[in-house]
């Protein structure tokens, strides 16, 4: 049986980078996997891109397979020794693209980083715009210092697991319509680690962890916003097999004010007014953020009009200048009156007569006047 041309294979031109196959293997891939296209010859075009990528993708072997074309097997040269066989995890495809060593598992000692870890913080509206240093105190892994995260008591030392001789790997072969299908699955024995403690540490029970609080201390920027979130580099949980540390994400959740709302850098309030107020203008006191401003009301203004105090908002996070403060006016119209107050505006009535209660309103008024009569 004549080979295709590893090119042809994946679907890329002589000339293609290193990303463009990449790209289409990962693609082909995808489409192939045995695990998801269940047609008859998907296993074996899948194991034709893998090969075909497999050659491609390593410097050596692309430069030889474009100078003699596919290596005679029988002539035992080339690369004989690369296994195409087993298919792994779908994940497998991928780590492929990490590891650099062809789909083969990562090694369970080597060095990883810790895991990541997320912090809720509550925050007052005000410590939200104003920021804070403050104090946090996380729950989170640790070495253990009696076995310095061996897990073994003192004394005594891990052994090479006898399940997996160390590989943090078992093979397990798998019968199906395509042929045997040999998975690599994680040791069940050793968890992946290829060691095995026959005498475990008290302190941690074997884990080589023990779970300890430990406080941070954290500066929250002025300006941050509900469900934004800080990373914290490094306060994560510690590395495996010396790896560095994970980092810290602290997720904000800010309280509602009961005067205030905010939109992004903006604040916005509702000012109340009186019908006295709105009618003849006045200066209001308006609170602030940043304490209290003085604001004219002109004469004749009406409900609902908005004011805008520029700067009086919110510090942006990114440093991107400052919000403003919005205003919404509302008028208030008086619902306990006196006597003498009810005479006053019955005369306030008289005097106004037919009289719209201001210039820009009359064909307002006029219009529904009309509508009473049905004109
Ligand atoms: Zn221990
Ligand atoms: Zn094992």
């Amino acid at each position: 049986m004549s080979k295709r041309d590893y090119y042809e294979v994946l679907g890329v031109g002589k000339t293609a980078s290193k990303d463009e196959i990449k790209k289409a293997y990962r693609k082909l891939s995808k489409k192939y996997h045995p695990d998801i296209n269940k047609e008859a010859d998907a296993a074996d075009k899948f194991k034709e891109i893998k090969e075909a990528y497999e050659v491609l993708s390593d410097d050596q072997k692309k430069a030889h397979y474009d100078q003699y074309g596919h290596t005679d097997p029988n002539m035992g040269g080339g690369f004989g020794g690369a296994d195409f066989g087993g298919f792994g995890g779908f994940e497998d495809i991928f780590s492929t693209f990490f590891g650099g060593s062809g789909g083969r598992r990562r090694d369970p000692n080597a060095p990883r980083q810790g895991a990541d870890l997320q912090y809720t913080m509550s925050l007052k509206f005000e410590e939200a715009v104003f920021g804070k240093e403050t104090e946090i105190e996380i729950p989170r892994e640790e070495e253990c210092e009696t076995c310095f995260g061996t897990g073994a008591k003192p004394g005594t030392k891990p052994v090479t697991c006898t399940h997996c001789h160390g590989t943090g790997q078992l093979n397990v072969e798998q019968n199906t319509p395509f042929g045997k299908i040999v998975n690599r699955r994680v040791c069940n024995h050793c968890n992946g680690t290829g060691k095995l403690i026959p005498d475990k540490c008290t302190t941690c029970g074997g884990t080589g962890k023990v779970t300890k609080r430990k406080k941070i201390s954290v500066n929250i920027p002025a300006g941050i916003d509900d469900g934004q979130q800080l990373r914290v580099s490094g306060q994560g949980e510690p590395g495996v097999n010396g790896g560095p540390a994970g980092d810290l994400y602290i997720v904000f959740h800010v309280r509602s004010h009961e005067f205030f709302e905010r939109d992004g850098d903006d604040i916005y309030c509702e000012m109340p007014i009186t019908v006295v107020q709105a009618a003849l203008g006045d200066e209001i006191q308006v609170p602030t953020l940043h304490g209290k401003v003085n604001l004219k009301v002109p004469a004749g203004t009406q409900n609902g009009t908005r004011f805008r105090l520029k700067g009086k908002g919110v510090a942006n996070v990114r440093g991107y200048g400052q919000g403003d403060q919005h205003i919404r006016i509302r008028v208030v119209t008086p619902t306990k009156l006196t006597d003498r107050q009810k005479q006053l505006l019955r005369e306030f009535a008289e005097l106004s007569g037919e009289n719209a209660p201001d210039e820009n309103e009359e064909s307002f008024f006029a219009k529904v006047k009309r509508a009473i009569k049905g004109d």
